[in-house]
């Protein structure tokens, strides 16, 4: 692998710089997202923001979007719903390999990174839902302690209880500033004496609402992270360097936290961009106990990448390169992630850089 030659050392300190929020252009509100006082709370905060505020005669969103794709996408970004999780959307769904259920407080996210794995997920203009009925969602919760197959069954993973995972289709700390939904999710795992814990990753550093939560330690935080060089990739987030202090403010909250380093980029200069970011997190997180770490890499589908390519038709993230495999997924479909060689070159080296910068971190996966 040739190494990237704008690649510098960090300076041990790492600087704060301030979290960036998402203004939306419109934010809609159904009428049934007006009879929930959390939607009605939303609102006040976007008015709060000096956000103007639509509330819809129904429950029916007839969005217009214009003609052209990238206007539509632009358009689509700049929206925000307020609505009500249907039955099916409340129900919960497992997520392996990072949590025994997911649940969902949104759908959507604002910001434009250019390998979003919503691009597969999710359908049609991507603008983002966010829930009013939370006591409804949060009553799904309970009935599933002491169920789901990934820390619930696992000797390893045991002691973190039944596991729920709220970033699988948003990023609720990008959210967090309009909706209040994350730190009411932290409050509620807090009241809740069982052994469970939520779990939650995000490319944002807004975390001042999160700090001062009765957590009784029954939340963790990851940060999503990727080095600086392909900071490009991540359009709308924050900086890396603040993602890594928030996770750090957040330990000395007493939060356990980890790193989600994903998606994990085989691009020229990887090895030497790797590794100057887990010096990033080692000299905020090398002391905090606990410390966990997810490693994702890159894949897509036909579909993601037929999305991702009209949404991004600028970026230079690679989809296609000769060292992709063809994987077949339980459910039928097609992804594309690396071939064995470069899977193996890549293992090795996150499980080596990791054990020499982070030793008392713990591998949660690698997929
Ligand atoms: Fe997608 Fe996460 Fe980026 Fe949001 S922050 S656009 S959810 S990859």
């Amino acid at each position: 692998m040739k190494a990237l030659a704008s690649v510098e050392r960090p300076a041990r300190e790492t600087a704060d710089p301030p979290a960036r929020l998402w203004r939306p252009k419109r934010v809609l509100v159904s009428r049934s997202a007006m009879a929930w006082s959390h939607g009605r709370a939303i609102i006040a905060r976007a008015e709060g923001l000096g956000i103007a505020v639509e509330v819809l005669a129904s429950d029916r969103l007839s969005l217009a979007f214009p003609e052209d794709e990238r206007q539509a996408y632009a358009l689509a970004k700049q929206t925000l719903t307020v609505v009500v999780a249907s039955p099916s959307k409340r129900r919960l769904q497992p997520i392996a390999p990072s949590a025994d259920w997911r649940v969902d407080l949104a759908e959507g996210c604002p910001a434009h990174c250019s390998y979003c794995y919503l691009a597969g997920s999710l359908k049609g203009p991507p603008i983002t839902r966010t829930y009013a009925n939370l006591p409804e969602i949060f009553a799904e919760l309970p009935p599933h302690l002491g169920t789901g197959k990934v820390t619930s069954r696992s000797v390893r993973r045991a002691h973190e209880g039944t596991t729920f995972e709220a970033s699988c289709y948003t990023d609720p700390l990008a959210l967090e500033h309009l909706t209040g939904s994350l730190s009411a999710l932290i409050a509620y795992f807090g009241e809740w004496e069982a052994d469970a814990q939520l779990r939650f990753t995000s490319k944002f550093a807004a975390v001042d609402a999160l700090v001062g939560l009765d957590h009784q330690g029954r939340t963790r935080m990851r940060g999503s992270v990727n080095p600086e060089p392909f900071a490009r990739f991540e359009g709308g987030t924050s900086p890396v360097a603040a993602r890594l202090a928030a996770l750090a403010r957040m330990a000395a909250a007493g939060y356990p936290v980890g790193l989600t380093i994903a998606p994990i980029i085989a691009a020229p200069g990887w090895e030497e961009a790797y590794a100057v970011l887990i010096a990033q997190a080692a000299a905020l997180l090398a002391e905090v106990p606990d410390l966990t770490i997810e490693l994702i890499t890159h894949r897509y589908s036909p579909t993601s990448k037929a999305v991702l390519e009209s949404w991004y038709p600028g970026s230079d993230l690679e989809m296609g390169a000769p060292n992709r495999a063809e994987k077949r997924t339980k459910f039928g479909s097609i992804k594309y992630v690396y071939d064995a060689d470069t899977m193996r070159t890549l293992r090795r080296f996150f499980e080596a850089e990791i054990a020499r910068q982070l030793p008392l971190a713990r591998i949660l996966y690698w997929t």
